[in-house]
């Protein structure tokens, strides 16, 4: 595909990060048809300009870009290989996987839709969370050919800065490994800030220390202050998200005879308070869960 401006894009999940994804692209003036499973979200969608259409298939049929914004590799899967799916799948559509999936089934559907289709899936995972996709500064974490990519890169471009990490499947490596270190800074910042906290430390002179200090990253920056010390926990990415990405780093370190030592044992501590924590916890209150559960 050559890069159209305006684009007709394919948009299927419209959660969190998918909504204002969309919302972006449609402001920049492409056409947006869009699905996904809730009512609401497709309420949402038609309330910022899209076309809400009540099957994937209508999401896919004759579509420039197709972009998916799902929960996990398996529903990826399920969407884009059902046979209604692949028959209105165009091989001049460019599918850009931006859910955080496995890297090695991402090769695997890849490969699988050109050689049946003639399609190019890329992947395009992102970080930066829902801020990040209402302002347009995601990190665009691609997998794919060099073509492919910069076809469409002037559409992801809306959505942040695209960073090309390799062949197919590196976004999704990159992303996984990036959430493995996000997730364990989590942990051990917030066993420190608790710690410190116990022994009569202000937790708010704690992070402006730190935060000009050796020990500052995306948790005592942004998590801590932002979603944590004010008690919303409402960062918008689920517990259990964050948790199923590094699952699929230290799976990934497993399949490369990598150690993970440190990582198997953080997901441990996760998948804990993911047992204890309802289905839609937001990924902070991991501290909460420490502080109230931790020993
Ligand atoms: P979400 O749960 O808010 O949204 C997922 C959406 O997919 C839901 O609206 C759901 O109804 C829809 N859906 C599920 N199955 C479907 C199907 N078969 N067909 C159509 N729609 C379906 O999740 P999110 O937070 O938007 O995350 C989406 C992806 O982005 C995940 O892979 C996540 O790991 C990743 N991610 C999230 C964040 C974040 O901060 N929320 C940041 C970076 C990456």
């Amino acid at each position: 595909m050559t890069a159209i401006t305006p684009a007709t894009i394919g948009f299927i999940g419209l959660g969190n990060m998918g909504t204002p994804m969309a919302s972006r692209l449609i402001a920049a003036g492409h056409t947006v048809i869009g699905f996904d499973l809730a009512e609401s979200a497709r309420a949402r969608l038609t309330e910022a300009g899209g076309r809400a259409v009540g099957s994937p298939t209508e999401a896919i049929a004759g579509v420039d870009v197709l972009i998916l914004m799902l929960p996990n590799s398996a529903i990826v899967e399920d969407v884009i290989l059902a046979p209604e799916a692949l028959k209105a799948l165009s091989s001049t559509t460019v599918i850009v996987d931006m859910s955080s999936s496995e890297p090695l089934r991402t090769r695997a559907l890849a490969e699988k839709l050109v050689e049946t289709q003639g399609a190019v899936l890329l992947d395009g995972p992102v970080s930066g969370g829902v801020t990040g996709a209402v302002n347009g500064t995601l990190t665009i974490m691609v997998g794919g050919g060099i073509n492919p990519v910069e076809s469409v890169t002037p559409i992801l471009s809306i959505l942040g800065k695209v960073v090309h990490a390799g062949d197919t499947g590196a976004g999704h490596a990159l992303k996984a490994l990036n959430n493995l270190l996000s997730a364990t800074h989590l942990l051990v910042t917030s066993e420190a800030i608790l710690a410190g906290e116990r022994f009569g430390l202000d937790p708010k002179v704690m992070l402006g220390a730190i935060n000009n200090s050796s020990g500052r990253s995306g948790s005592t920056e942004n998590k801590w202050p932002n979603f944590i010390l004010p008690e919303t926990y409402n960062s918008g990415f689920g517990l259990r998200l964050m948790l199923k990405d590094m699952k699929i780093a230290t799976d990934l370190c497993a399949q490369l005879g990598m150690p993970s030592l440190l990582g198997q044992h953080a997901v441990e501590l996760w998948d804990r308070a993911a047992a204890a924590l309802p289905a839609t916890a937001d990924h902070t209150e991991i501290a909460r869960w420490l502080k109230e559960n931790g020993e």
